[in-house]
């Protein structure tokens, strides 16, 4: 069943959107690429682990056919400051040659990872990228990363559920919410 929200409450100073209100909005993502995409066969790159939420959801939500491929790059360890550093640990499967690719990610935050993801894939001659992200905070705005398809534009705390963890917890928490301080303090 996951972990809700109610039950953990006390870890969280507030819970940003439930359950129901992402799925409405994935909902409506799905409904965009859907129309944008029709007649071609987008490959799904999903961004591990965070991302596996929002691609198990958005790629359910869609009616066209698609693929799914995944990748893994370094973030923040266990901690909750942006590190800067970018690397590849687990590269995808599938060629990108001619492709329509659709990065799928779970937050964008300084928008470090994703300008070197966009930069090294676009190397690599799809037929086109874009971004779909399920959250995105204020600091991405001075980055020059365009997502496409967004879920929510949300404050700059540090938040926790729908697949983002804090120390390898709480990623299947069903809903968003900003951690309280005192866990990580
Ligand atoms: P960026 O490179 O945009 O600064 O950071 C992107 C990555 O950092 C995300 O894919 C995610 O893994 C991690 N991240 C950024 N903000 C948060 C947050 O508030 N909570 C969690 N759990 N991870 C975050």
């Amino acid at each position: 069943m996951g972990v809700n929200l109610d039950d953990v409450r006390g870890d969280l100073s507030a819970v940003l959107f439930t359950e129901s209100q992402i799925e409405a909005r994935i909902a409506e993502l799905a409904a965009e690429i859907d129309r944008d995409y029709a007649g071609r066969l987008p490959l799904l790159v999903g961004i591990l682990n965070g991302a596996v939420m929002v691609m198990a959801d958005l790629s359910r939500a869609l009616t066209i056919h698609c693929e799914m491929d995944w990748m893994a790059i370094s973030s923040y360890g266990s901690g909750v400051a942006s590190s800067g550093v970018v690397r590849i640990l687990k590269d995808m499967n599938t060629s990108i040659v001619g492709r329509d690719v659709l990065i799928v990610e779970d937050i964008v935050d300084t928008g470090l990872t994703l300008s070197y993801l966009i930069d090294n894939l676009k190397s690599r001659n799809p037929a086109s990228i874009e971004v779909c992200a399920g959250f995105r905070k204020p600091e991405a705005l001075r980055s020059h990363v365009d997502v496409k398809y967004l879920g929510f534009e949300i404050p700059g705390d540090f938040v926790v559920g729908y697949g983002l963890d804090y120390a390898g917890r709480y990623r299947n928490l069903r809903g968003l919410g900003i951690l309280a301080p005192a866990v990580y303090s």
